[in-house]
């Protein structure tokens, strides 16, 4: 009730990415990762979305999320945690039937007792580490993890083996990665040797669908693609040569707009918001927005961020502030209380990228979209206009 902003969910959007993905994973299946809120989306709108877009996994990081997604997938999808999940919250998956990792002796232990005491089969992923360093079975204990889910089979279900690649979006990782490559044909080796079915093989993120087509195997776990945006923008340049592609296969599935609150004017000399950041050089006129850096509005964005209002840009003057911000409207003709203002998406003819939104670091894109408040409300709309 009441918000001062409005985030807008594309279906045009997201079923011309989904139909870019699923044509370069071939037979491989998708995995819709939707940790972090969805990516900011907003797991509550963007989940029935995928659903009636015909999309049926999805993964999360921790089972907090998962309990979250659960009450917008129902039954007829699975639920993959890919990290965290312990003690009551692991009875809990086996008890809803999410899957999850497995990356040490102790949580195996774990999903097998729950599986005996729930009468339950665990549905697990084994992970594998293949030069991450961050979780995975390393290759000398996989035999005996291997032989020990064998005699388990009756609490266990395999659902799959992986591996998470470490960079596979930077050419500059390239040795890395192919050394991870390696070291997860011989996991695969492995299992065969003791001769266990271990289910879904599965390594690829998006950079490893665009980047590393080798190894999408049965099925690939895909995030930030599915919103419409790059990995970074080595691997846009690299896809596109390589494929020859002149325009964006993808689109923004994202648009987030606020209203403009109030509008004045700041004679010649006059600062704007706290402190001196901003010394108006002649009369502006300004218009106040009520989006701040509680709202996920980034607060390096004071003095350099823009708005779109009656498909113009409005430049942020001064400082973001925590609840509002205020921007130069003295170019644009007509504004007034209630017009749109776009923060990120487009507007008319012009477009705010997440990217340009504070264009620092590869990692923006990722970090700026899930720092938007939950409590935004999320509406899907046909298409953006
Ligand atoms: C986040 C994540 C992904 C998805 O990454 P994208 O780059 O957004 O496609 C895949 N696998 C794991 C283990 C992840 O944590």
């Amino acid at each position: 009730m009441f918000h001062g902003s409005t985030i807008e969910i594309s279906a045009a959007a997201l079923r011309a990415n989904l139909d870019f993905i699923r044509g370069t994973l071939g037979k491989a299946r998708l995995c819709s990762v939707v940790k972090g809120n969805a990516y900011g989306h907003g797991a509550g709108a963007f989940i029935p979305l995928a659903r009636s877009l015909g999309v049926d996994r999805f993964a999360v990081y921790s089972a907090s999320e998962a309990f979250y997604v659960l009450a917008h997938v129902k039954r007829e999808a699975s639920i993959y945690i890919m990290g965290d999940v312990d003690g009551p919250a692991l009875e809990w998956a086996v008890e809803e039937g999410i899957a999850f990792n497995v990356f040490e002796r102790q949580r195996l232990d774990m999903a097998i007792h729950a599986a005996r005491t729930l009468k339950k089969a665990a549905r697990i992923h084994l992970e594998v580490e293949t030069g991450m360093h961050r979780t995975g079975f390393k290759l000398n204990e996989l035999p005996e993890v291997l032989e020990v889910c064998k005699a388990n089979m009756d609490a266990l279900e395999i659902v799959g083996i992986c591996t998470h690649l470490a960079g596979a979006e930077s050419l500059s990782n390239v040795p890395r990665i192919h050394r991870q490559k390696t070291k997860y044909r011989e996991a695969l080796a492995i299992a065969e040797r003791v001769g266990i079915n271990v289910g879904l093989r599965h390594v690829a993120c998006s950079a490893g669908v665009l980047n590393e087509p080798d190894i999408l195997y049965d099925m690939a776990r895909v995030g930030i693609l599915q919103y419409g945006f790059w990995p970074n923008r080595e691997t846009e340049a690299r896809y596109r040569t390589a494929h020859g592609l002149t325009d964006d296969p993808l689109r923004r599935v994202i648009r987030w707009w606020s209203n403009v609150m109030s509008v004045s004017t700041v004679p010649a000399g006059g600062y704007v918001g706290y402190g001196s950041a901003f010394e108006a050089p002649g009369e502006r006129r300004i218009a106040t927005i009520p989006v701040g850096y509680a709202f996920g509005y980034a607060r390096s964005l004071s003095n350099s961020g823009h708005v779109l209002i009656r498909g113009q840009q409005a430049p942020v003057l001064g400082i973001v502030n925590m609840n509002c911000i205020t921007v130069d409207v003295t170019h644009i003709p007509g504004v007034e209380k209630g017009d749109e203002a776009v923060l990120i998406g487009a507007q008319g003819e012009r477009s705010i990228s997440v990217s340009s939104f504070g264009d620092l670091s590869d990692q923006l894109n990722y970090e700026l979209l899930t720092r938007l408040p939950h409590d935004i409300p999320r509406i899907v709309v046909e298409k953006h206009d």
